[in-house]
C-alpha cells in the first residue's frame, strides 16, 4: 500500500489548514480592462458591471 514516509508534523499540518485564512484577508485582485479598477478575478467588475467585455449589470451607486 502507498504510504507517506513520515508523519506530518503538527506545525506543517496546522500551516496547511491555516493557509485558506490568509486568502480571506488579502484576496488576489486583477484589474478591470474596462475601467481599470481592481476587481476579483473571474467576477464581474463591481465598479462598472462589465465582465468579458459585456455589461452584466448596471452598478446602482450614487
Ligand atoms: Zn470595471
Amino acid at each position: 500500500m502507498a504510504n507517506p514516509r513520515r508523519k506530518i508534523s503538527k506545525s506543517k499540518r496546522d500551516k496547511r489548514r491555516a493557509s485558506w485564512m490568509s486568502d480571506l484577508s488579502n484576496p488576489s485582485l486583477s484589474v478591470c480592462p474596462n475601467c481599470g479598477e481592481p476587481k476579483q478575478p473571474h467576477r464581474a467588475c463591481m465598479n462598472c458591471g462589465y465582465y468579458k467585455g459585456q455589461k452584466v449589470f448596471t452598478p446602482s451607486e450614487s
